[in-house]
């Protein structure tokens, strides 16, 4: 993992049909490098992060794992530039998130980074296709409505679309997310615990559409408390704030 010799996309055919979420609008690097973050609790400081760094190359699955409350969400928020951290520097396709402006950062945030956080953040007024096309809505804008309706179909939703989060089960609720997430075709998507509340059924429609975003040269970082599964590319365990061992080294 270096930041010259990117690996190639290990579909070289391109994008995958199988899984419309699947599709991209480019490629993504990831570079982490020596963040730090700390919270300023209650006459207590929590030091969440302490000089972390990786490197996420286009077309490779890489997990975050560790015990609840080792700095998994705090990681994949700074990587996301949605946290900003106390040192250290982000680096998504290139650009040095933190040095830009407001607008700058949000239109990278736009492009390229999709989200799925580990509490779905659905809105529960609005229905589940509305929710899928929230990140356009946002901006009083529906251009997307046919892919929305595209990864509803792709993730089994289509019957649920005028539903109301609190109308769907748990794995529903996790789909609707990562939908929401592809929406704008990201080349790197964040994972907060995707899997962490579901079923083994439903966990896997959730991994097999990561790896088919994978396979067809997206970026993936997942946070798992779990066990990880085999054939990921990367897997960095996380203790207390530190990264402490990559791949079992
Ligand atoms: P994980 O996702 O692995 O469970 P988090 O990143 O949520 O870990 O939290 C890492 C550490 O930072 C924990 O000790 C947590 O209590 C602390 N923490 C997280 N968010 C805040 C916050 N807003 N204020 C103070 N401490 C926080
Ligand atoms: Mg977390």
């Amino acid at each position: 993992m270096t930041v010259s010799g990117k690996k190639e996309a290990r579909n070289p055919r391109g994008q995958d049909d199988r899984c419309a979420g699947a599709e991209r609008s480019g490629t993504a690097t990831l570079i982490v490098d020596g963040l730090t973050k700390r919270y300023a609790g209650r006459g207590r400081e929590v030091v969440a992060l302490e000089d972390v760094s990786l490197e996420l190359e286009p077309g490779t699955f890489s997990v975050l794992q560790g015990p609840s409350g080792s700095g998994k969400t705090t990681l994949l928020l700074s990587a996301g530039g949605l946290l900003s951290p106390d040192e250290g520097r982000v680096f998504v396709e290139g650009h040095d998130l933190y040095t830009l402006s407001g607008g700058a950062m949000a239109e990278v945030r736009a492009r390229c980074i999709g989200f799925v956080f580990q509490q779905f953040h659905l809105v529960p007024y609005l229905t589940v296709f509305d929710n899928v096309l929230l990140p356009e809505i946002a901006h009083k804008q529906r251009r997307l409505a046919g892919r929305a309706a595209e990864l509803l179909a792709t993730f089994r939703l289509d019957g649920r679309a005028d539903h109301y989060p609190s109308e769907l089960s748990t794995g529903e609720r996790q789909r609707v997310a990562l939908a929401r997430a592809l929406l704008g075709r990201p080349a790197l998507l964040l994972a907060d615990e995707p899997t962490g509340n579901l079923d083994d059924h439903n966990a896997g429609i959730i991994l097999e559409c990561l790896d088919d975003f994978v396979r067809a040269g997206g970026t993936v970082l997942m946070a798992t408390h779990g066990a990880h599964r085999d054939g990921r590319d990367a897997v960095y365990m996380i203790e207390q704030g530190r990264i402490v061992t990559v791949n079992g080294k």
